[in-house]
């Protein structure tokens, strides 16, 4: 490999169409999260110690040695960001720098090759021109983008791989909770943990969600949507829910757990702070404990909670339950406070909100 870093090979994205294309089979306006998947897809390989350059073909299924290095033992990672197409048909990208940045941080972690983040942006921007059929105009509704990188070796041995996929693969989507803004119910799971400091709860790796599936499947048993993680050490500070970051206004202040290791630095988490910043708020990224919460509540400053992640943006929390007490908030409506966050970030992806921070990524020339 090269002691200058990954080769940026954007200028050169070979592309071969569908034949036909399956647009048809899918209604735009009710597109459902994760199910459909758009015509083409984007696939880089790594071999040779470089990035090859990027192919743009159909989706398709892929066949993979049973040995496969990665489906072992989980050298992969992964992004989720969206695009958005307004009522004029402009198309764009909600800070795809800072997700392609995040992916080669995750990566880093898990020893794989980074990719040149200008490769990756041109192969989306292709990818996304040449799929923008399937990109739904419906407000709410967008286009989920995946990248993900596994080590594709054939090998049994727990070493980093010597060659590697990423692929790109889109999906147009609707709300990812079926309810919308409706409210979503945590509980805490005190048995378990997520991520431990030193662990890798702060990069977007599959060992991370695994681990959460039985541990979430308790808490719905007893009807709640999500686990709200608490710290590994104490179980005592809050962390997130697992795939969204969290955040609790009290009164004129709004805290988030800080980003220090075990929890994922959301990029919908920055968008918060930053607006909430904006707007007059005390922003804090500090510890905050469920103890803490729970008096807040009692005392009644605790005024709001959400979550912020790409896939539902902004998820109002209607109730949290620790060790049987029930923190109950407003169960049908988001607060105002989140309601305008919401607003705020969807009118800046849909394009009817001014964009003061240079978030919005035009994929057209
Ligand atoms: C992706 C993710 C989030 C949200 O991050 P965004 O950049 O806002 O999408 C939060 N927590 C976890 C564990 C995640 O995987």
């Amino acid at each position: 490999m090269s002691t200058t870093g990954p080769q940026d090979n954007s200028f050169d994205v070979y592309v071969e169409r569908v034949k036909e294309s399956r647009i048809g089979d899918v209604d735009l306006d009710n597109p459902g999260f994760g199910t459909n998947f758009s015509d083409h897809m984007a696939v880089l390989n790594y071999s040779d110690g470089q990035w090859q350059k990027p192919n743009i073909v159909p989706f398709a299924e892929f066949k993979c040695s049973p040995s496969l290095i990665s489906l072992h033992y989980g050298q992969t990672v992964f992004e989720g960001m969206k695009a958005f197409k307004n009522s004029r048909g402009e198309v764009i990208m909600f800070r795809p720098r800072e997700h392609i940045e995040r992916l080669n941080r995750s990566s880093r972690r898990l020893c794989i090759p980074e990719i040149h983040p200008e490769t990756i942006l041109q192969t989306l921007k292709k990818l996304i021109r040449i799929d923008r059929e399937w990109i739904p105009v419906k407000r709410g509704n967008s286009l989920y983008i995946r990248p993900l990188i596994f080590g594709s070796d054939n090998f049994l041995g727990v070493r980093p791989s010597h060659t590697y996929t990423c692929i790109i693969i889109t999906s147009p989507v609707g709300l990812y909770y079926k309810n919308g803004l409706k409210p979503v119910r945590l509980a805490t799971n005190c048995h378990y943990i997520r991520a431990a400091m030193g662990g890798a709860g702060d990069v977007k790796t599959p060992a991370n969600y695994g681990v959460t599936l039985y541990p979430a499947r308790e808490v719905q048993e007893n009807g709640f949507d999500q686990v709200l993680w608490l710290d590994a050490k104490e179980q005592k500070y809050i962390e997130e829910v697992g795939t969204m970051n969290i955040f609790f206004k009290l009164k004129d202040s709004l805290v988030t757990p800080p980003a220090m290791g075990t929890i994922l630095p959301g990029i919908t988490r920055d968008s918060v702070i930053r607006l909430a910043k904006e707007w007059g708020m005390t922003v804090i990224e500090r510890s905050i404990s469920i103890d803490e919460v729970i008096h807040a509540y009692a005392s009644g400053d605790l005024e709001e909670v959400f979550g912020s992640g790409t896939a539902a943006v902004i998820s109002p929390v209607g109730e949290i339950v620790h060790e049987g007490r029930s923190l109950k908030m407003d169960a049908e409506n988001a607060g105002p406070f989140t309601q305008r966050l919401y607003d705020e970030i969807t009118g800046i992806q849909y394009g009817d909100r001014e964009d003061r921070y240079g978030w919005r990524f035009a994929v057209d020339p």
